[in-house]
């Protein structure tokens, strides 16, 4: 099947002949014919060569390419993709583990799948199509997964309602793309989190942290520990497994807070330590002098496009000073930036800043990111999203 031709503009090959995964709409000269949202096509440079293959999107990002070899998008290929994915975590040692079956099966670009993600529950697979092509191969691709699968796949969830491009002629409904299941406790390092997909925030838990929220169970021991931006309470369950000696989880949301305090009954049952408080993060942290000394921030990403960089960086400063202000002498900040427009150096830059405000001795002990079931295409470098700074203040 010959697929729509996009041909670039002279010199704008540049960037796929590096393997970057996304063609800009002002990269493009001439589209062979109209185009529907989410269809194939093969990108070519001004001289007619071969480039890519990749699904058509509208938008400022016009093609995310799929493959930069000539070879047919068809189930074959989309069956190796996924075989890859799940290689990876087996290799990880996440698919098949008693410990921890929450983990991401597809990372995006990471994966060599621009614009889709599936986080695993136990059994439950949540796919979230972040483009139009993505969204028109779930059936394709849920069917594969529960070929590569067998047994270990109960289900598979679309949740693509609100991730989809807003531009996208279509009104797509979330739901079961095959088997049925209900909302689940589900195991990080041995600890329970009920998780609902349907209703919960993202596809249900944070599962990017996975790895930082172990590392705070290290410094826990005897500590004083405010978990700001808790969502499902995940770091303050690793503070008490760390022997922390009171834990205050706090968040925004109501719904957050309720989620926490089920998992404080599955977990940690009638353990007074742990308190749960819905506030938000800017009132609550006005006046907490000298009480916690060890502070988690884990705030929403501040900035999700890049007009919003200069405000989003302000914001993580003035977070940090408050927290490096009232930290106890000794004390451990956990802090974190999910933005995927700021970098590392930005928001080690907004954290400086903070410190500088309070003017208090800070050092670095830990430079945190995404685990490896996030991984990062090394020719894709906007796939680093997730940036953490383990702090000492003296
Ligand atoms: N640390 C969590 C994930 C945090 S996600 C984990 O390990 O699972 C960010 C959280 O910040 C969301 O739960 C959201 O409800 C909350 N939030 C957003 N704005 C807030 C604010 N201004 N104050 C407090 N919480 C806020």
């Amino acid at each position: 099947m010959t697929l729509p031709i996009v041909t670039l503009k002279p010199g704008k090959e540049q960037s796929l002949n590096r393997f970057h995964p996304w063609v800009f709409s002002g990269a493009i000269k001439h589209i062979s014919q109209e185009l529907e949202e989410g269809e194939l096509v093969t990108v070519v440079s001004n001289k007619d060569e071969f480039l890519a293959i990749g699904h058509f999107q509208i938008g400022s990002i016009a093609v995310r390419i799929l493959s930069f070899e000539e070879l047919p998008v068809d189930n074959v290929f989309w069956e190796n993709k996924l075989a890859s994915a799940i290689q990876l975590r087996r290799d990880l040692g996440l698919l098949g583990s008693e410990q921890t079956n929450v983990f991401r099966l597809v990372h995006g670009e990471g994966d060599g799948l621009p614009g889709l993600i599936i986080d695993f529950y136990n059994g439950t697979a949540v796919y979230q199509a972040h483009s139009v092509g993505m969204y028109h191969v779930r059936h394709q691709l849920a069917k594969l997964l529960k070929k590569l699968l067998g047994d270990q796949l109960i289900a598979v969830y679309d949740k693509s309602d609100k991730t989809l491009p807003y531009k996208a002629d279509i009104s797509p409904e979330n739901g079961y793309l095959l088997g049925e299941s209900a909302p689940c406790v589900v195991k990080e390092y041995g600890l329970s989190f009920q998780v609902d997909w349907i209703q919960g925030q993202k596809t249900g838990f944070f599962i990017d942290q996975r790895e930082n929220r172990k590392l705070v169970e290290q410094f826990s021991a005897e500590r004083d520990v405010l978990n700001m931006f808790c969502y499902s309470g995940g770091f303050s369950f690793f503070a008490m497994q760390g022997g922390a000696k009171t834990v205050h989880s706090v968040d925004a949301s109501a719904k957050a807070i309720e989620l926490t305090r089920q998992n404080v009954a599955l977990n940690f049952v009638d353990d007074k330590r742990h308190e749960a408080f819905v506030a938000d993060a800017f009132d609550f942290m006005r006046d907490i002098k000298d009480r916690y000394n060890l502070i988690i921030l884990d705030p929403p990403a501040f900035a999700k496009h890049r007009g919003a960089l200069r405000q989003a960086l302000q914001a993580y400063k003035r977070l940090n000073a408050k927290a490096f202000e009232q930290v106890r002498p000794g004390g451990i900040i956990f802090t974190f930036s999910c933005s995927q427009v700021v970098t590392k150096d930005q928001f080690r830059e907004a954290v400086f800043s903070g410190a500088a405000i309070s003017k208090r001795k800070v050092r670095i002990l830990h430079q945190l990111h995404q685990p490896a079931d996030h991984p990062i295409n090394i020719y894709h470098p906007e796939g680093e999203y997730l940036k953490g700074l383990v702090l000492q203040v003296d």
